[in-house]
């Protein structure tokens, strides 16, 4: 079976975080995880990306890559925050050039909570935002397991 190594980088306010949202989703192959569906998968790597704008950025896919990582994901968490990272499209584009690793947008589910929230804020209205959630919106019922 094939196997994929991968990174995890969520949002420095969220460094408390023990992950297990993050987890629970790669174990179940839920969210942006679902594409590992059928697939062995190895967590070589979890950080933040050492708070605003994100430095760890510049350096944290190094130390990633030397444990062999083929795909980084910025963590749901950069995309729920209030307000969602202004950078991650920024972020996705330094890691796939400069050190030339696949990068997905997303974890796990977004969780109810946040969901309904940044509706009513219009958070995700634009086309780039709309596309940048799709993988991680799943249903109301997943969602609600995620809150
Ligand atoms: S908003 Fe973006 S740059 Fe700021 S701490 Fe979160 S992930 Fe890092």
């Amino acid at each position: 079976m094939e196997k994929v190594k991968v990174g995890i980088i969520t949002c420095d306010r969220y460094r408390t975080c023990a992950g297990g949202k993050c987890f629970r989703s790669l174990e179940n192959r839920e969210g942006a995880f679902n594409i590992y569906d059928g697939k062995k998968v190895e967590l070589v790597g979890y950080t933040t990306c050492g708070g605003c704008p994100g430095g760890n950025i510049e350096y944290a896919p190094a130390e990633m890559k030397k444990n062999g990582v083929d795909v980084i994901h910025l963590a749901t968490g950069m995309i729920v925050g209030y307000p969602p990272c202004p950078y991650v499209e920024y972020f996705k584009s330094f890691i796939e050039n400069q050190y030339e690793i696949k990068v997905v947008i997303g974890t796990h589910p977004i969780p109810e909570k946040y969901y309904t929230t940044h509706v009513t804020l219009k958070s995700w209205e634009t086309p780039e935002w709309k596309s940048r959630i799709t993988p991680n919106l799943t249903d109301e019922k997943v969602r609600l397991n995620y809150d």
